[in-house]
């Protein structure tokens, strides 16, 4: 979610003049996009944040030495500190950057800035065109905010409320993208599930080509977008692409939703589905309203329509008043659903939360163990599952390439539409140079706990 808002922050930095800069030092504009979910990124801002202090002294004693006529050229940094701040931290932060601006502020930054454009006056950030940053693959937020208040969590805090973006938006941006040739759509949302978007009635007349038969029949029976549908009206887009989502949250896991990922072709056999923790007490205190027996179920649903899914999860360790009991139950669930990846985090106190006035009595020591013993049991399960595709034929989104010294020839590593990373290593020099963006087939010889290494075919 950062990423996209760090391509809409950079695309308003354009139009007003603003050019990337290689150089921190010669910036004359820094601004720093945050994430507050756990304490050790807020940390890293500070370091960032000293390193400017040292800059604008730097910039103070240039200006100096200006003033005293020997000639160097002086500027005026300005550091912006913006995306998810605490209320806490803002304090804190004040001091150490000129300005903190919402990002739901960011139409406005123009005349923050004190420039002559008004070009996005009034308008709904999200609605503001990207700078993409990758030319094959795209994350579209389809909605922002969080009402869940899972009870460790900031994001309900720092980005508010859930609002969804209307359908009709969302399928001219990325029919946009498709006719540009963009192969991978990430649907964004910190619960995709609760998407949800009144219909226009004009909707099916607007798209008169590929969506529109299927606009007409979801709207004959519906005035109501909800994800499923949605994913469906995306997979009709006409083009060679995938499609991806994240997250979903076990709480609303529809059969609705399983059967148009399992129908829609172009929706991809990965899902991410954030247990947070394999014990019912533990989910009850993190406000999470489901229990591992209906967790596990939704599993069978979905490997049952879906064969092959690959299955990632996010899980926290050392939640307060998590026992070595509480614990053992999220090493069982770890064991038994054979996870191909999972998210694990320590706990992490947050100020604002509910959790926050809860004891953090799980030591740092003993959450690194608890991590420790997850990655352990992660290692084997994802290797397990990896060893299946062993001779087998995927189709691969190649992502980036790698000259290899030694043999003069390019490795290649991409994505299958499971999500896994593959390795190429590939023969043949002329053929790689045009292959990043690309499905490309590839057979798999050998993987790794985190990865699959193959040739193209
Ligand atoms: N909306 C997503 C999660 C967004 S935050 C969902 O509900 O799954 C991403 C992940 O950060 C969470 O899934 C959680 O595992 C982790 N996280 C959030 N708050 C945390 C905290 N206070 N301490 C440690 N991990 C946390
Ligand atoms: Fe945070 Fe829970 Fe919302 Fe995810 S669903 S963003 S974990 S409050």
């Amino acid at each position: 979610m950062n990423y996209a808002d760090s391509e809409r922050i950079a695309s308003v930095l354009e139009k007003i003049g603003y050019k990337k800069s290689s150089d921190i030092e010669k910036a004359d504009l820094i601004l720093v996009n945050m994430c507050s979910v756990r304490q050790s990124a807020v940390d890293r801002v500070f370091g960032i944040a000293t390193r400017f202090k040292e800059l604008k002294t730097k910039n103070y004693k240039l200006t100096l030495r200006q003033a005293q006529g020997d000639g160097e050229r002086s500027r005026t940094i300005k550091t912006i500190l913006t995306g998810c701040v605490l209320k806490k931290d803002k304090i804190k932060f004040k001091k150490k950057f000129d300005l903190i601006s919402d990002i739901k502020d960011l139409p406005r930054l123009p005349q923050i800035l004190n420039t002559k454009y008004s070009i996005f006056n009034n308008q709904d950030y999200l609605k503001i065109k990207p700078k993409y940053q990758n030319k094959f693959s795209a994350f579209v937020p389809i909605m922002t905010g969080c009402n869940n208040f899972c009870s460790y969590c900031v994001v309900p805090y720092t980005r508010g409320q859930e609002i969804s973006r209307p359908t009709k938006e969302l399928l001219s941006e990325i029919k946009n993208l498709i006719r540009k040739g963009f192969k991978e759509i990430w649907l964004l949302g910190q619960n995709v599930n609760s998407y949800v978007s009144r219909i226009d009635t004009n909707m099916a007349t607007n798209f008169t080509n590929d969506i529109s038969d299927i606009c007409a029949q979801i709207s004959e029976n519906s005035r109501v977008i909800n994800f499923p549908k949605l994913l469906k009206m995306v997979n009709e887009i006409t083009g060679n692409f995938w499609i991806r989502f994240t997250s979903s949250h076990p709480k609303d896991f529809s059969d609705e939703l399983i059967d148009a990922m399992a129908n829609c072709k172009k929706v991809t056999e990965y899902l991410n589905l954030p247990v947070q923790s394999g014990d019912d007490e533990i989910l009850k205190k993190m406000n999470r309203p489901y229990t591992i027996k209906k967790y596990k179920e939704i599993v069978r649903k979905i490997r049952n329509k879906i064969p092959g899914i690959s299955l990632s999860t996010d899980i926290i360790v050392g939640f307060p008043g998590e026992t070595k009991k509480h614990f053992e139950n999220s090493v069982k669930l770890l064991k038994e659903i054979k996870y191909d990846m999972a998210y694990i985090a320590k706990y992490s106190p947050r100020a604002g939360t509910i959790a926050s006035k809860l004891k953090d009595d799980v030591s740092i020591k003993e959450k690194g163990r608890r991590y420790k013993i997850l990655t352990e049991i992660l290692k084997k399960t994802a290797l397990e599952k990896n060893k299946q595709y062993i001779g087998k034929e995927v189709e691969v989104l190649v992502e980036s390439r790698k000259s290899d010294v030694e043999g003069g020839n390019y490795i290649l590593f991409g994505k299958t539409r499971t999500y896994k990373t593959v390795k190429l290593q590939t023969t043949n020099c002329k053929l790689q140079t045009n292959l990043v963006g690309q499905f490309v087939k590839i057979k798999i010889l050998g993987v790794l706990p985190w990865g699959l290494k193959g040739i193209l075919v």
